[in-house]
């Protein structure tokens, strides 16, 4: 498969002894002492390997606290001096990356409204051309993984290796418990589709309430992602923004000491043992399931024929509903899930219908 991007692993520009980086940091750094005593309490939990902060802040409706702009960027610099963490904000245009590089700022990040448009991407991008910094790029606020990895690689192009994507969680109008639906399957499918891009979580975005960021983090480490950036305030319930979702640092540090650690493999050999024998009984049974579909197939090919001469219907509803009912009842004895076997069934009784479709037509051309 092409390699898609030129990459340099996240361990080599925010090293954390193999563990999940860890980001936190206020929503907003909204004066100098708010970002510096919530950076002195972050790093005073041993927890953090990087402090966020935003500077400039896209608010969805006007008249909202939209950052401090350029000014903040001290603040920021100043709490780095104080707690040796390497810092990182979020960067919309030309002029925010020129106003980072110049205070010094280690790490930028591109925001969820930034990837969505392909032209701020681009401009960013070709600030950055002979700048070695990381980036790293939320996800579009629409489920578009094209676009995701389109932002990834025009920075790519435009030289920087240290790319990291962060999942945030996508917008919708039927949002479930979550500020941000999680979406899961497009953050498995950018890691699927480039193996060696480290993905961190954003748990405060995608909740939007500090209630369900342990439970979301919990679910980003057992997918194997790189780090979490989760938002942290001296007074989260005061912050001039996304005060819902915020924690305090102590918070912060207690969610990460909960984590359960879990890595891709071990070097355990009773468990690499164990799970080869396990793996073995997989591979014998989806043998066995795709025989007997092979052979349910062949059956229905048969069934369509004898329909034909017969001058029967493909489509029996009576039959439909007695497979899904006697189906349905058997599975659920054997501890199978409803939704599961409803959804396999729909599976292969739409395969047989086109099986028995091209058989009908198969013969009726021949007429
Ligand atoms: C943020 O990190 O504060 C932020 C604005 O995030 P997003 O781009 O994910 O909305
Ligand atoms: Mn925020």
């Amino acid at each position: 498969m092409k390699k898609e991007l030129e990459l340099e692993a996240m361990s080599t520009w925010l090293p954390t002894n193999g563990l999940p980086a860890v980001i936190s940091g206020p929503c907003s750094a909204e004066t100098e002492s708010q970002t510096i005593a919530t950076a002195k309490q972050l790093a005073a939990t041993g927890k953090v390997n990087a402090l966020r902060a935003g500077i400039w802040k896209p608010r969805t409706r006007p008249g909202q606290y939209e950052g401090s702009g350029a000014e903040g960027l001290a603040w920021l610099i100043q709490a780095k001096k104080e707690t040796g963490l390497p810092v990182t904000t979020e960067v919309a245009n030309a002029s925010h990356v020129e106003a980072c590089l110049k205070a010094g700022v280690d790490i930028l990040w591109v925001g969820a409204r930034t990837t969505v448009n392909p032209f701020s991407v681009q401009e960013i991008a070709d600030s950055l051309k002979g700048v070695d910094i990381p980036v790293m790029v939320k996800n579009p606020v629409n489920p578009d993984l094209e676009l995701w990895i389109g932002a990834l690689e025009r920075l790519n192009k435009a030289g920087i290796k240290k790319l990291a994507a962060i999942h945030r969680g996508f917008s919708s109008f039927d949002k479930g418990p979550f500020r941000n639906a999680p979406m899961w399957d497009l953050a498995i499918e950018l890691k699927t589709r480039i193996p060696e891009l480290d993905i961190l979580c954003d748990p405060s975005h995608i909740a939007g309430n500090r209630e369900l960021i342990a439970l979301i983090s919990q679910k980003a480490i057992d997918l194997n992602m790189s780090g979490l950036m989760i938002e942290s305030h001296i007074n989260p319930d005061a912050a001039w923004s996304d005060a819902k979702q915020q924690v305090t640092p102590a918070v912060l540090g207690n969610i990460i000491e909960g984590l359960v650690a879990r890595k891709p493999s071990t070097d355990n050999k009773n468990f690499k043992d164990t799970l080869a024998v396990l793996r073995e009984q997989i591979d014998q049974l989806d043998d066995e399931i795709m025989q007997k579909l092979a052979k349910r197939m062949t059956i229905s090919e048969k069934i369509g024929q004898y329909k034909k001469e017969n001058n029967v219907t493909i489509l029996q509803v009576g039959r439909w509903e007695e497979i899904i009912a006697t189906r349905l009842a058997m599975s659920m004895a054997m501890g199978l899930s409803e939704e599961f076997i409803k959804d396999m069934l729909k599976l292969i009784h739409n395969e047989s219908i086109q099986i028995q479709t091209k058989v009908m037509n198969k013969e009726s051309e021949r007429v």
